[in-house]
């Protein structure tokens, strides 16, 4: 009888916090006129007492194992698809859930984790991994991401990377920044000539002068930073972000850098 309510799909778990019961009306909205008995006890029992003995027991835990539960029977049909949406409610990762049917395979079963993991895979479609995103945007990009800025990374806030794409005549490096990533103000010194000129090319981000207003940068925008002035670049807080930097030749040029770019100011742009 248990197993056979397992199976039954239905609405959301609703905790109901006051009395700390799961509220479950599945079994009366799809069965209460043909089988009311069975409703009552689905709802009532197996959601309103089982279900609902979270002090013994969390939903997390109870998701896990009633997932588990249903892929050993081969059930992967639309009840499984719904407690595997019970089971990401319940705080259960996609990282988790790919763990869990991976060791499941092994004592239920290889087919019966293959239609799992299917599912699973459509259920965490909107949950991203960070290197999903970081391959994701190295997809976009045409230039390499390149390697980890270990040399200025005491003038950056957050993860940058450096690809040298040109290392004779005009240096040319794209640089591109995880999300909240930027350095710090600075400034391109020369005697004569220099600056720098920035190429987008892929994500969004940031360039601000001192005292100015932060420009927003897309892709295929070109920022002329002229000598001596301070200035900082980096991505959005919620993006990736590269450019194309170039330094612009002069005499005796050099960088001069300067405190990083504070938090509160950061992270007020939009
Ligand atoms: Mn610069």
């Amino acid at each position: 009888m248990i197993l056979a309510m397992l199976l039954l799909t239905s609405t959301t778990i609703t905790k109901v916090m006051a009395q700390n019961k799961v509220k479950q009306t599945a079994g009366r909205d799809q069965l209460g006129a043909f089988a009311p008995k069975f409703a009552e006890l689905n709802d009532d029992v197996l959601f309103g007492e089982v279900w609902s003995r979270t002090d013994k027991l969390g939903l997390r835990d109870r998701s896990l194992i009633t997932v588990t539960t249903l892929v050993s029977m081969g059930i992967t049909d639309s009840s499984l698809i719904y407690h595997l949406q019970e089971a990401k409610k319940n705080g259960i990762t996609r990282d988790e859930i790919a763990e869990v049917l991976t060791h499941v395979a092994f004592y239920a079963g290889w087919p019966k984790a293959w239609a799992a993991l299917r599912l699973a895979k459509e259920v965490w479609a909107d949950e991203t991994t960070a290197s999903d995103d970081r391959s994701a945007f190295e997809h976009e990009m045409f230039f390499p991401i390149g390697q980890p800025n270990d040399a200025f990374a005491e003038y950056f806030t957050g993860q940058s990377y450096l690809a040298a794409l040109s290392d004779t005549q005009i240096p040319v490096y794209n640089v591109t920044f995880e999300p909240g990533c930027r350095n710090n103000w600075h400034i391109h010194h020369a005697n004569k000539g220099g600056g720098q000129i920035l190429i987008c090319v892929a994500g969004e981000g940031w360039y601000q002068e001192w005292g100015k207003p932060a420009r927003k940068l897309l892709p295929g925008d070109v920022v002329n930073i002229p000598v001596g002035v301070k200035h900082w670049h980096g991505a959005a807080a919620d993006s990736w972000f590269a450019h194309l930097a170039i330094e612009v030749p002069g005499e005796k040029s050099r960088n001069e850098w300067l405190e990083s770019v504070k938090d509160e100011d950061y992270y007020k742009l939009k």
